[in-house]
């Protein structure tokens, strides 16, 4: 409907090429070459501004061969490649949730071919002892409303995502967080008043700088988290990733109710998701100093010895 305005208008880009996509919170009209510079810009001032890589740096891209994923390790590849003292690597994780998932991780790997990225692969069965699937009819035994499954396979993925990382020798893990994510997240970590992960929320998190027992959490990077998810989803079909688009069988829950509430309150609002994340960045050191205050609040599991934020982390408590 917009591009039909667009075009009857005869609106062109400020370079005067053919308008792709209109930025309404900038009040841009931009063509593909235009779209694709900006957003390439904007991850490079991201990865500047906050000081994301630097010299001897071995980065670990969790790559799960979606969009987000797919764009971060284009773009982080593009900016390392010409370097010889920065080392990049793709993490894929198969989680066992079905035929979408399978199909993603080859498109991952072959991306990771396609640019000369080494891969490594982990499963949930090998790591956690099972899939989704099988997860999924333990959960749904316990409670067969429950539509919670995105917390136990977040809080797996997590954990192998680190524990992978630190083996490999990486320094930072990179991760494919958008702007719509990190909105939903500040928005989920305040309904459920979970400080602790509010305060390992932001652009860096470096534990290993806060407290000694942090050292076990690779530092992660997210130089995407100023991008909307509807850009990196344009970036990627411009640029021509091979995506599957196929939903995961087990998304849904609160994380989605909060995805539609920021969605709408954007659209009627054009730029309130910036505004969520500027402001949760200003409230962010106060954040992580209460946090810090509060009693041991880094430990090492017990049964598997990560570090979490309980005598028994979130993962044994889950799967184990
Ligand atoms: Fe896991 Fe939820 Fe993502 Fe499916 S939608 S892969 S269950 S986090
Ligand atoms: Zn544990």
């Amino acid at each position: 409907m917009i591009m039909t305005k667009i075009i009857k208008r005869g609106i062109r880009c400020s370079c005067g090429r053919k308008v792709v996509f209109f930025r309404k919170y900038e009040g841009s009209y931009l063509c593909r070459s235009c779209f694709l510079e900006s957003i390439e810009k904007k991850f490079k001032r991201t990865v500047r501004k906050y000081k994301m890589i630097k010299s001897g740096d071995k980065i670990a891209v969790a790559l799960s061969g979606g969009k987000d994923s797919s764009a971060v390790l284009y773009l982080m590849n593009k900016i390392i490649k010409p370097r010889k003292d920065i080392e990049l690597i793709a993490i894929i994780i198969d989680e066992g949730s079905g035929k979408a998932r399978k199909d993603s991780i080859k498109l991952g790997k072959r991306l990771c071919k396609k640019i000369g990225v080494e891969y490594h692969l982990f499963t949930f069965k090998d790591e956690l002892g099972m899939g989704m699937k099988k997860k999924a009819r333990e959960i749904e035994k316990e409670d067969s409303k429950i539509k919670e499954h995105c917390t136990f396979c977040g809080v797996g993925r997590r954990y192998i995502l680190n524990k992978k990382a630190r083996e490999l020798g990486a320094t930072k893990l990179c991760m494919g967080h958008n702007l719509d994510d990190e909105a939903q997240a500040v928005l989920l970590n305040y309904i459920r008043g979970d400080l602790y992960r509010a305060a390992r929320m932001g652009p860096v998190t470096d534990w290993s700088m806060r407290k000694e027992k942090g050292k076990r959490f690779v530092p992660r990077i997210k130089p995407l988290r100023e991008i909307p998810e509807r850009e990196t989803a344009i970036f990627s079909i411009l640029m021509g990733f091979d995506l599957c688009w196929d939903k995961c069988p087990y998304a849904g829950g609160i994380r989605f109710d909060a995805k539609d509430f920021v969605n709408d309150l954007e659209y009627k609002y054009p730029g309130i998701k910036f505004t969520i994340l500027e402001t949760f960045d200003k409230l962010l050191p106060h954040i992580r100093d209460f946090s810090d205050k509060r009693e041991g609040s880094i430990v090492f599991c017990g049964e598997c010895g990560e570090p979490g934020s309980n005598k028994v982390c979130k993962t044994c408590e889950l799967w184990r």
